[in-house]
């Protein structure tokens, strides 16, 4: 090939990476195969290395090119915007009536409004010419090689006159966590990582983020007039550049109002932060009838969600033993308004959590509550003269033992004479999930703990009706219903029994796979690290923790008195269930009269049976209640076996008398 040759051949390559390239990362719908991807980019590659030229829209460049020495300015050719906000329903309503007033037949566009860094791209002759951020917006700063990097930038467009376009910079939350995970410096939240990204003298920096942009307005365009906004979003698509996933018109209130509140309820299952949604008129030519105030354009507004992440002022930490002993660190804060709620404490996890986000009292911290989570600090926003580090606490706050360290995690080793510890291990073993005493709440713990000397959870079965009457709000119908509570919990099923017993990292699961495989307490006290092991979710530290707690003479002494104390564990063997449907995979449809859906699923699976939501060829048989729709459909055509409920009555019947 000669020099003409090749170039033409690069541009080939250049134009058939691009097209692929648009479908695999802005339309997320591959066309080619990874391999024949890389044949593509391998060829370019190695003709750029032939011929010594790259071209300025090449692919190859996204991997980012020399480290800058800093950032120069770039006056915006057309001042970019900000918008109109509002935070009420009330106030959007005013403004959609305003518009609707003055506009007959007004329709509204409406889209998610991301939260990252506005980023403005200037096109001239087909190529991505510069990349700006919005600085004030008429003077921003030049990070063309930062977002060159970005892969869902076209650096190539058909559009051919000079274009200059309006986006979000972001980083999705599922690149964020997987960054995340293996960086030795953590990021704090998303809209933070955009900007360190693209404000990075490096741009080889911003290529290992994986950022978006996200397209949503035209600034300008060369001889070419938009009726409306809908017709600048087909011809963004039709460019390549990613931008919203759907396009929609509303003309009424209602209908906007509907949406705004079903992309307010869902915003917390989308991968991308947003913060609201943004309103346009979507023709044209009325918004330049409308005009400008001097900040921002009459013909938009920003609908803001109330805020999940803010930062406030961290006043201290204070340190909480739990029931195994485990220090952990929560947050004291300036009360924040977040989601809904006054956040007031946030968790830290442990103490190197502390260090690994290099948080002090005193400074201000990020704190993101999303709906029924915990509050979570994520970073450090900025320190104070005041700031201070955070000692690691030497003794227990509880008991004042010297605390031991492991891993990153501090322990207090005082398991059986530590207050905290023992209250938090009687509550745990009161709750539903373990001896399920109806009741026993956290607070009547402590009350018990201090008044009636209750300091070890068999102590709550020598309880007595009168004693209960001495505590503060108890009276005769709620010290009954404890005593009965605390009877009828004396015979637990196996696997509850181990849950309450509240070894270190045994959960709910592990509980019930133990009881599974060991059938009994004499079996699980004696269980060798090998057998325990070859449980599938059992690790090596687990089982070390099981062993250890059997080992412990005080946990003996902690069996001992509970069997003194008349807890009589069901085993498994015991449950007076045969194993006649062991392995059979069986699925239930439809309204059964005589069982609850979960409680029959619950017997089956005592059975041995595999209880299955869709039906398959496997499937050994279904049973059909009332209004059975197409799962008895599809049994039907495969053949499957089907029971009515009252033959799987009769069924049942006859297994257990086997
Ligand atoms: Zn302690």
């Amino acid at each position: 090939m000669n020099d003409k040759q090749i170039l033409s051949h690069m541009n080939e390559l250049i134009d058939q990476i691009t097209h692929h390239n648009y479908n695999y990362y802005s339309l997320d719908t591959p066309t080619i195969s990874d391999a024949e991807w890389d044949k593509l980019y391998d060829e370019l590659m190695n003709l750029e290395k032939i011929s010594g030229t790259v071209l300025s829209n090449s692919p190859t460049k996204r991997v980012g090119g020399d480290i800058l020495t800093g950032f120069k300015k770039h006056t915006h050719k057309i001042n970019l915007y900000s918008l109109n906000k509002c935070t009420n329903f009330k106030e959007l309503e005013e403004w959609v009536n305003d518009i609707k007033e003055k506009v007959s037949d007004a329709k509204f566009s409406l889209e998610h409004k991301y939260d990252g860094l506005t980023i403005s791209l200037t096109y001239k002759n087909g190529k991505l010419l510069t990349a700006a951020t919005r600085g004030n917006g008429s003077i921003g700063e030049n990070v063309t090689e930062q977002v060159k990097t970005i892969k869902t930038v076209p650096l190539k467009i058909d559009f051919e006159g000079e274009l200059i376009v309006q986006g979000e910079g972001i980083m999705s939350l599922s690149n964020l966590k997987k960054y995340n995970k293996t960086a030795t410096d953590p990021l704090k939240n998303a809209r933070n990582a955009v900007a360190g990204a693209i404000r990075n003298l490096d741009p080889k920096v911003t290529a290992t983020r994986n950022l978006d942009v996200i397209v949503y307005t035209i600034s300008y365009i060369e001889g070419k007039n938009f009726v409306s906004q809908q017709e600048e979003y087909e011809f963004l698509k039709q460019n390549r550049f990613l931008v919203a996933k759907e396009f929609n018109l509303y003309s009424d209130f209602k209908s906007i109002k509907k949406q705004v509140e079903l992309i307010g309820k869902n915003k917390g299952e989308l991968d991308i932060l947003t913060d609201g949604v943004v309103l346009k008129l979507n023709d044209i030519a009325e918004r330049t009838d409308l005009g400008y105030t001097a900040k921002f354009p009459r013909w938009a507004i920003a609908y803001k969600f109330a805020a999940e992440e803010l930062s406030t002022k961290l006043k201290d930490v204070v340190w909480q033993v739990g029931r195994t002993g485990k220090i952990t660190p929560i947050a004291i804060l300036e009360p924040v308004e977040l989601a809904g709620a006054t956040v007031r404490r946030a968790t830290l996890n442990n103490y190197g959590d502390i260090l690994r986000k290099q948080i002090k009292t005193h400074s201000y911290v990020f704190v993101r509550r999303s709906n029924e989570v915990i509050p979570e600090i994520l970073g450090v926003a900025r320190l104070t003269p005041q700031s201070t580090d955070i000692q690691k606490p030497i003794h227990c706050p509880s008991c004042g033992s010297i605390l031991v360290e492991d891993g990153a995690n501090l322990f207090c080793r005082n398991f059986y004479d530590c207050e905290e510890q023992i209250k938090d291990r009687i509550t745990h073993f009161a709750s539903r999930d373990a001896m399920n005493i109806e009741g026993l709440s956290g607070k009547t713990v402590e009350a018990m703990y201090e008044k009636l000397r209750v300091k070890s959870v068999s102590d709550l079965y020598q309880l007595t009706k009168e004693e209960l009457l001495k505590l503060e709000g108890f009276k005769d119908k709620k010290a009954t219903k404890i005593i009965k509570a605390i009877e009828i919990s004396k015979t637990p099923e196996f696997n509850k029994f181990i849950y309450s017993l509240g070894i270190s990292g045994i959960g709910t699961k592990a509980s019930k796979d133990l009881a599974k495989k060991f059938k009994n307490l004499n079996n699980l006290m004696f269980a060798t690290k090998e057998e325990l092991l070859s449980l599938h979710d059992v690790g090596t530290i687990m089982a070390d923790n099981i062993i250890e707690f059997f080992k412990n003479p005080v946990s003996d002494w902690l069996i001992n008195d509970l069997k003194f104390s008349g807890i009589v564990i069901k085993e498994e063997e015991e449950t007076g269930h045969s194993k006649a449907l062991w392995g059979k995979k069986i699925v239930l449809t439809g309204t059964l009269e005589n069982f609850g859906r979960k409680e029959l699923t619950e017997m089956l699976e005592k059975m041995g049976a595999n209880v299955t939501s869709t039906v398959s060829k496997n499937t050994d048989f279904i049973v059909a209640g009332e209004n059975a729709g197409s799962k008895l459909t599809k049994a039907k055509e495969l053949n499957v076996k089907v029971y009515t409920e009252k033959e799987f009555i009769e069924k049942l019947k006859e297994l257990k008398s086997k």
